[in-house]
């Protein structure tokens, strides 16, 4: 079966009177090459791969031809009948029509006696990049790739070296579980409609370990958060301002066993130096 062209994709936009969705991060892919390019990145030959939001199913058929298995998951229901014409004849996919916020991605593949890790593939509605992306990193599902279309200011920030304006929590974040790859940048054009950003495509590879193993991981992601919510700030001012309740002469001593001047501020520091920092402050948090 073919891919989706634009005139097959416009055909089938009249055919179930679909207009695309502006609230549901609704841009179609139109551009094989680009389609070609994602499904290479996400080594998904012979495996099992999960899609968030197949859409009309561009991606989908491409992932169909070479993957074991392909789970779609939509949220629109609209896109149900379409995705059963243009994906319907491939045994290997299913579609699920829920919400990918709120999916046990593991649970699905229990169910369906899988035990090996997937890879995860889309072109992501970019309105919920940031939370999709830490709901599948952060739940700890058996996931070993995920390639992704994100807006290209966000691709920047996940890719970003300390010192810069990119640099922040979500850096962190994405850098703790995975390793961050920047795959190519991608312009509006290969969309229908056009998003009004520029697109990149990444790749995160989920590590065997952390980044930095600490005491409390929860309250490492504490500490960023405080760091970074007042990213102007010394660190003295900015973890003493925050919801943590630290002292100025707790951050100060922490600051002092870590070897990091409080007069610095957290975008400056490494992710090492952060969680060494944090460790110190846990450990003079429970003096
Ligand atoms: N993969 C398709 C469509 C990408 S547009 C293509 O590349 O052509 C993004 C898709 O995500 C849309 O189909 C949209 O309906 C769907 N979507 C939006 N929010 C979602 C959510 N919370 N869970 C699952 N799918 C969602």
């Amino acid at each position: 079966m073919d891919l989706i062209s634009l005139s097959k994709l416009k055909l089938l936009m009249n055919k179930y009177d679909i207009k695309p969705n502006k609230k549901m991060g609704q841009n179609f892919l139109i551009d094989n090459n680009i389609i070609q390019k994602i499904i290479r990145e996400a080594g998904v030959a012979g495996g099992y791969v999960f899609e968030i939001g197949p859409g009309m199913g561009s991606l989908t058929i491409g992932l169909a031809q070479v993957a074991k298995k392909v789970i779609a998951v939509e949220l629109d229901k609209k896109l149900i009948p379409v995705l059963k014409e243009t994906v319907g004849a491939y045994p290997n996919v299913e579609i699920i029509n829920d919400d990918a916020l709120k999916v046990d991605f593991d649970g699905i593949m229990k169910q369906r006696g899988i035990e090996e890790p997937y890879n995860i593939v889309a072109n992501l509605p970019y309105y919920i990049t940031t939370p999709i992306i830490m709901h599948l990193l952060e739940s700890g599902f058996n996931i070993d790739k995920l390639v992704f279309m994100i807006q290209k200011e966000v691709a920047a920030r996940m890719v970003a070296k300390p010192g810069t304006k990119d640099y922040g929590a979500l850096t962190l974040g994405v850098q703790y579980y995975t390793q961050v790859f920047h795959v190519a940048k991608i312009p509006p054009t290969v969309f229908v409609p056009r998003p009004e950003v520029d697109s990149a495509v990444v790749k995160l590879i989920r590590r065997p370990e952390p980044l930095v193993v600490v005491k409390n991981e929860e309250f490492l992601f504490k500490v960023v958060k405080a760091g970074f919510g007042k990213r102007r700030k010394t660190l003295l001012n900015s973890l003493f301002n925050s919801e943590l309740n630290l002292t100025k002469e707790l951050i100060t001593e922490a600051c002092l066993l870590s070897q990091i001047d409080p007069q610095k501020r957290m975008e400056q520091l490494s992710m090492e130096e952060i969680a060494k920092l944090a460790d110190h402050l846990v450990k003079v948090d429970l003096n």
